[in-house]
């Protein structure tokens, strides 16, 4: 499991849950754009959630069906 980053964060990247995120497993440049998670790295901790002002990050299996393409979106950024 990992928690997932949507559609909101596009347009605000405000970073917010970089700030918070205990194992800094939240990345993106300014070309990006929004953040991504890696899976690979996150511990489930939830803290980012709430430190989100556009509700855009989700644990991977509460992803509203609308968005669950960013789940490959997010785990496709780190193999890249
Ligand atoms: S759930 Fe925790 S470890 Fe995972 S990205 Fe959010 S803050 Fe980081
Ligand atoms: S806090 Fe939300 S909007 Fe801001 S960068 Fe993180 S996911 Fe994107």
């Amino acid at each position: 499991m990992s928690y997932v980053i949507t559609e909101p964060c596009i347009g605000t990247k405000d970073k917010s849950c970089v700030d918070v995120c205990p194992v800094d497993c939240i990345h993106g440049n300014d070309d990006d754009a929004q953040l991504f998670i890696d899976p690979e790295v996150c511990i489930d901790c939830g803290a980012c959630v709430s430190a989100c002002p556009v509700e855009a990050i989700y644990a991977d299996s509460d992803v509203p069906d609308k968005w669950k393409s960013y789940i490959d979106l997010n785990t496709a950024y780190f193999k890249s």
